[in-house]
């Protein structure tokens, strides 16, 4: 396994993988470990994630660098990726009892409620956008629930993968509840066709979903699916425009455009199309690209060469079929890193790839409506469903927009962004199941029905 600065293009360091013996060593050490894991108290599980936050705030600044130089975000969005990891520890920390409590039931018998019990071992296949963020969300609920967790993370961020699995240790977590597996997408299969494995959670593109939820169907394990997006972001005329501009840029541009819930397409009133348009162009056009090391770079280079080069055959694509290139669209001439700059399209149609596909990378689509039903048929016209933002001060429309979006969620006047207190996740290809909140931590538990005499 190699990490790649893509800043600069060079190699950082190579890793070694696993081998199939190695693999089933730490299977078998996760499934023993559970034994008497699950039998570990709240409070003690609770003081190692209170003790993992510490640590997260203690190595912010390595941690941070780590995640900078594997994957090109910048380094004040890395910092505040490590110390959001640390809330997340401690929201489970703090709720996780209370979430998974016994809930008593009034069926007749003497007794009768509802246990939440840990399943066993729990598969994580992390992607490399959030690569901290990703796995602590996972590993926060999972740990607390009594389970124990194996990570096999995105292989273009190794670094980050070894990092939290010390974290965890250094934290005091037992030896053997959280692993990370250093192997290839191909292992995957194998991991989780093992019996001792109980469940997968995915977070990645459509097509590791389709794979990784295909072999837990033949298998019927429990799957959780968290995958792209195409997210609408939708302004109306009473909406507040300098606030939806700034928001939209910040949106769209976060983690140099690489987020699942980054707002894709800005489908824009008729009222106010151009005066959105004009300033949100404006506004994109003046951020900086470069070094992600850089305080005063705004938007790092994508991740790998591969996604550079996909995002902008999209952009050629719907150029070439006529689309209007207000910014951008240009691959900046010399440097060896995997930067694409700020760039705005309007005028699209539904031949255009970037019409149905996700972009992920610095890429906004501008759409033209008439009203609020066609911004909803719009908005709704794709295979996706993550988590949507519109814009307006009308409370009929508020409503309007919370009933007819199909996502996993639905923010009014604000951009979408994940919350440990909210529950996440999609609906249609966005994937299936939710992390976060208390519907988080009820994903890979065994809801058991408890009824005496
Ligand atoms: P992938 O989905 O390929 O990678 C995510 C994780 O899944 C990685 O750990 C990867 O391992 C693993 N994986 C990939 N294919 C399989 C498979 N067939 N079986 C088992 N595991 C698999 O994302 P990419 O890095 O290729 O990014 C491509 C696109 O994915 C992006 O353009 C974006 O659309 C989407 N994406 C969405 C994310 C989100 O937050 N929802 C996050 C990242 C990507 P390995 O690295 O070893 O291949």
């Amino acid at each position: 396994m190699t990490a790649t600065n893509p800043h600069t293009g060079e190699k950082l360091r190579d890793y070694p993988t696993l081998n199939a013996e190695q693999t089933q060593a730490a299977i078998a050490q996760a499934h023993e470990t559970f034994t008497t894991y699950r039998r570990t108290t709240f409070a003690e599980r609770a003081g190692w994630m209170n003790r993992a936050a510490e640590l997260l705030e203690e190595r912010v600044e390595s941690l941070a660098q780590l995640a900078t130089n594997e994957m090109g975000k910048t380094l004040e969005a890395s910092r505040q990726e490590v110390l959001k990891c640390a809330k997340v520890c401690r929201y489970y920390a703090e709720h996780a009892q209370r979430f998974l409590a016994p809930q008593p039931a009034e069926t007749g018998a003497e007794r009768a409620e509802v246990r939440y019990l840990p399943l066993g071992v729990i598969l994580a296949v992390m992607p490399w956008n959030f690569p901290f963020w990703q796995v602590f969300r996972f590993a926060a609920p999972t740990l607390m629930a009594g389970n124990t967790a194996l990570l096999k993370h995105a292989s273009n961020v190794p670094g980050c993968a070894l990092a939290i699995e010390e974290i965890f240790r250094d934290a005091g977590v037992p030896q053997g509840a959280f692993q990370t597996l250093m192997v290839g997408s191909r292992d995957v299969e194998a991991v989780l066709r093992d019996e001792r494995v109980k469940a997968v959670s995915l977070t990645g593109s459509e097509g590791a979903g389709r794979a990784v939820s295909s072999t837990a169907g033949d298998v019927l394990k429990p799957a959780l699916m968290e995958l792209g997006g195409s997210d609408p972001f939708i302004v109306m005329p009473s909406a507040d425009l300098d606030e939806a501009v700034q928001s939209a840029v910040t949106s769209r541009t976060i983690n140099n455009g690489q987020s699942c819930i980054a707002a894709k397409r800005f489908i824009v009133h008729r009222d106010v199309y151009e005066p959105f348009r004009d300033r949100f162009v404006a506004a994109m056009r003046e951020l900086r690209l470069g070094d992600p090391m850089d305080p005063q770079t705004d938007i790092g280079p994508l991740a790998t060469a591969q996604i550079r080069d996909e995002l902008h055959e999209q952009v050629q694509d719907a150029v070439s079929k006529g689309a209007e290139l207000l910014l951008g669209g240009e691959l900046p001439a010399g440097g060896s890193g995997y930067h694409y700059p700020a760039t705005v399209l309007g005028g699209l149609t539904p031949d255009m790839n970037v019409w149905f596909e996700e972009t992920f990378g610095p890429v906004a689509s501008l759409y033209v409506v008439d009203d609020i039903e066609q911004a909803i048929t719009l908005a709704n016209a794709t295979r996706f469903g993550l988590s949507s933002s519109a814009w307006t001060n009308d409370p009929a429309e508020q409503e309007r927009f919370i009933e007819g979006l199909e996502a996993g969620a639905t923010f009014i006047n604000s951009m979408s962004v994940s919350d440990p207190r909210l529950p996440f996740g999609g609906v249609k290809a966005s994937g299936f199941g939710r992390e976060l909140g208390r519907e988080g931590i009820l994903e890979f538990v065994n809801t058991k029905a408890v009824s005496v005499g």
